[in-house]
């Protein structure tokens, strides 16, 4: 093991920095996903990567449905709960390596690098199928929870900006359809 009493103070110090950065830099503490952070730090070097080479690379924008409703008629913790369970029901319907972050409170975008449109459609709808058929009556009876999902595949150049606003168009198309489905999203125009 490491032996902190043969450290200096700056060394400690220093680690000290990098245990934080691990906990919190990139990482969100509740559901264990990426943080926005990391879509400034690191994101764009990826998508240069994916651009450069020509290798599709497709982001899905994920929403849990009605999750206002979970919080008003469970309880915010079993809202927490719910959360948590959705993470690891996507970071399991992704390749390891796959970043998946915390966008926003119930928001969650999933990167599949290497996935063109029709790979990540049908990756996000195994994921939206796993979460609609998960037992969530073990976390709270009555409970039942769905997402609804937005595809979009990156065009060559497009800002990052513009690629996450046409996935959370499709998202919104996606709700507005009825929920608990998989949109693409429409070509830049
Ligand atoms: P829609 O199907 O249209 O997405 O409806 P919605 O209710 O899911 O969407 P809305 O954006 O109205 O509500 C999102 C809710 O998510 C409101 C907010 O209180 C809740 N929320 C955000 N972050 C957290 C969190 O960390 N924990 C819990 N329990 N709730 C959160
Ligand atoms: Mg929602
Ligand atoms: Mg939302």
């Amino acid at each position: 093991g490491l032996r902190l009493d043969l450290l200096s103070e700056d060394e400690l110090r220093h680690l000290a920095r990098v245990v934080a950065r691990l906990e919190s830099a990139n990482r969100d503490a509740l559901t264990g996903l990426l943080n926005r952070a990391w879509m400034d730090e690191e994101l764009p070097a990826l998508v240069e990567r994916y651009d450069r080479a020509e290798l599709p690379l497709t982001c899905a924008f994920v929403d849990v449905d009605h999750f206002k409703k979970v919080n008003d008629t469970f309880s915010h913790a079993v809202g927490d709960e719910v959360l948590s369970a959705i993470a690891r029901l996507l970071m399991l319907g992704v390749r390891d390596a796959d970043p998946c972050v915390r966008y926003g409170g119930e928001e969650i975008l999933l990167f599949l690098p290497g996935s063109d449109e029709a790979d990540a459609i049908d990756a996000s709808e195994r994921i939206r199928a796993n979460i609609a058929a998960h037992d969530w009556g073990r976390t709270a009876p009555g409970l039942a929870v769905t997402a609804s999902i937005g595809v979009a595949e990156r065009v060559a150049g497009e800002s990052v900006r513009d690629w996450v606003d046409r996935a959370d168009a499709a998202l919104y198309a996606a709700k507005r359809a009825g929920r608990n489905r998989v949109f693409r999203a429409e070509r830049p125009s």
